[in-house]
């Protein structure tokens, strides 16, 4: 069976996205999907000043989200023939090592159903950014953003999955044409940050963008997908970290392949944080 939730998504209450979330859930429902989770960013104290950004950037307000995800879901529901069709809250939270009580307030205030934990920053900079690749190596870099991303994440209180995990690989500068086998340079942090996904019962995301970049392959990659299965991980999230309606959904059947030969059986969904198994 098909995939059919796309639980890493974003709308314009993100500052990267222009599609309205109607318009995102109207692009869903007619993919097929039986459900998506917008996980907005709230990326706090991102450094918004270094790339004439905004100031409160890639900070969407959790209250203004929640209510039109209630308007959705109640007008979408009764005007299309998809009334059982799942809109999800979620956030996606940026991990920055003083930010987890304040992620913890948002996670007790709001009735949200999935906290995916990203990491966005290395060096307190944005990978995405070429500067940033600057006056370094490019493995010296990535290991950084690796042991960055394991303390970030032994602090964090609250969250379901950890996001698009070799993130930065998409970014490395004149790559020409390779993709960068993180396994090979950094195979101990990643072990540790697997094992600790793992030990808390949390879930890997398997982020399908990494397609669309022309990495032929999910972020994270199929080494780390491969080394996760051998150390015991099960539990996966997939979305496609849509940004317009066209990218919802995008190589879910490439992805549901190569998952599927890694010996995953299973996917997660969640509702009301609580985690659902569906077979993949
Ligand atoms: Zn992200
Ligand atoms: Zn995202």
């Amino acid at each position: 069976m098909a995939i059919q939730y796309d639980i890493h998504m974003h709308s314009s209450f993100s500052t990267d996205s222009d599609a309205p979330m109607e318009m995102m859930v109207r692009g869903a429902m007619e993919k097929g999907l039986a459900g998506v989770c917008f996980t907005e960013h709230l990326d706090l104290d991102f450094p918004w000043q270094s790339y004439s950004e905004s100031p409160g950037a890639f900070e969407a307000d959790p209250k203004a989200v929640y209510s039109e995800i209630t308007r959705l879901r109640e007008t979408l529901q009764e005007d299309t023939d998809k009334p059982s069709f799942r809109i999800g809250f979620g956030m996606e939270f940026g991990m920055q090592p003083h930010l987890s009580d304040r992620y913890h307030e948002v996670a007790k205030q709001y009735p949200l159903d999935f906290i995916t934990a990203s990491q966005h920053l290395v060096r307190s900079f944005d990978p995405y950014y070429p500067d940033t690749w600057k006056n370094t190596t490019p493995a010296d870099l990535i290991d950084c953003y690796y042991r960055e991303m394991l303390s970030n994440l032994r602090r964090m209180r609250d969250w379901d999955s950890l996001s698009h995990m070799d993130y930065i690989i998409r970014y490395i500068p004149d790559a020409s044409g390779t993709v960068y086998d993180s396994m090979r340079f950094h195979s101990e942090v990643i072990d540790e940050i697997l094992r600790h996904v793992i030990s808390q019962g949390k879930c890997l995301e398997v982020n399908t963008a990494g397609f669309r970049y022309g990495l032929g392959q999910p972020n994270p990659s199929e080494s780390i997908l491969r080394r996760y299965r051998a150390l015991g991980g099960s539990r996966i999230t997939i979305g496609a970290d849509a940004h317009e309606p066209e990218h919802i959904a995008s190589a879910f059947d490439q992805a549901q392949a190569l998952l599927r030969s890694l010996g995953f059986r299973t996917y997660c969904i969640f509702i009301g944080r609580r985690m659902q198994e569906l077979q993949l």
